[in-house]
């Protein structure tokens, strides 16, 4: 059966009414698991037709995003070019301008693969995710849902309505190695926030994709970095933290040795993304 419910109270009945119910956005990963008889759904609702997903709306101190809001969309949006830059690089690198048109920000988190490009984004961004059911609505950031993804994961009956991300006023870069379809193994992204005064590390957000199960922040870099002049950030000790940190991730991998040399070059290169005297990242 397919529904095509216009808004998000209907959804909610729907995913209550009937039980392991799928929703549909894009459909740009759905649709070809379905096609390949990977999942095989009694129940599709489609959720494109609920126009209050797909909007992006500015608060005094966040930015929502609807989950129905395709990376195009982002591409496009002013807000998101004032505000977070590291989103806009993320969506320029995602797919061909035919997928970024119709997949959406809700179905790549969703999805939750290790290298959805979104992912490491939100989450070096603090985002929170709004997920409702009929039962009510809860808010966990991005980075407790993967971390704690067994509890925390989407229930069959509720839906992602919206991404929040606070405003701020630091700066943030983003690199993403290697495209979908090429070697696995080539993949990988780094996304970075960063707040500096005077030089100085008052905050820093470092997220990595593809090197895990889900992205993850690197949480020795961060705690070291704070306090410390930016240039430490173009030293070789979190390099070191880095690579460590891949081999901790993937140890038993056949990609380890490959990923935990090559993270270095992706993280250098989010770096310079973020601009901050360009010059130091190019050794
Ligand atoms: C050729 C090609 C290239 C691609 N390139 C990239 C790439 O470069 N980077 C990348 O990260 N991905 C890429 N993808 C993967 C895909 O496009 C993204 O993951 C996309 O963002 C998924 O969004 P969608 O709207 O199409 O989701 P759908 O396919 O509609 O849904 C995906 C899953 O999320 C669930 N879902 C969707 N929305 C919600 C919601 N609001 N609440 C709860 N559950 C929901 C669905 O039920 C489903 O299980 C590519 C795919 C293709 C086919």
């Amino acid at each position: 059966m397919f529904f095509q419910p216009t808004t998000v109270l209907e959804v909610k009945d729907l995913l209550a009414d009937y039980k392991n119910a799928k929703l549909l956005a894009g459909g740009t990963d759905l649709l070809l698991e379905i096609k390949r008889d990977k999942i095989n759904p009694k129940y599709l609702i489609d959720i494109s037709h609920v126009d209050s997903l797909k909007e992006i709306t500015d608060g005094e101190d966040e930015i929502t995003i609807g989950s129905m809001v395709t990376f195009s969309q982002l591409l496009e949006n002013p807000l998101i070019k004032t505000h977070f830059h590291s989103l806009i690089e993320c969506a320029k690198g995602m797919g061909s301008p035919q997928i970024r048109n119709m997949a959406t920000i809700g179905g790549n988190i969703i999805n939750a693969q290790a290298a959805a490009d979104s992912i490491p984004c939100i989450m070096s961004l603090d985002g929170v995710l709004v997920i409702e059911s009929q039962k009510g609505i809860r808010k966990v950031s991005c980075e407790s849902y993967f971390e704690y993804y067994s509890q925390e994961r989407i229930k069959d009956d509720e839906i992602l309505t919206k991404v929040i991300l606070p405003k701020s006023n630091g700066l943030t870069g983003f690199y993403k190695l290697g495209k979908r379809n090429s070697l696995a193994i080539a993949r990988m992204i780094t996304s970075i926030y960063l707040s500096v005064e005077n030089e100085i590390i008052k905050e820093i957000a470092l997220c990595l994709g593809a090197v895990g199960k889900f992205p993850f922040r690197v949480k020795e870099i961060e705690r070291e970095a704070i306090g410390k002049r930016i240039d430490w950030l173009y030293s070789e000790e979190p390099l070191n933290l880095l690579e460590n940190s891949v081999y901790e991730s993937i140890k038993e991998r056949k990609s380890m040795p490959f990923k935990k040399e090559a993270i270095k070059g992706v993280y250098k290169a989010a770096l310079k993304n973020v601009g901050w005297e360009d010059d130091r990242s190019d050794n």
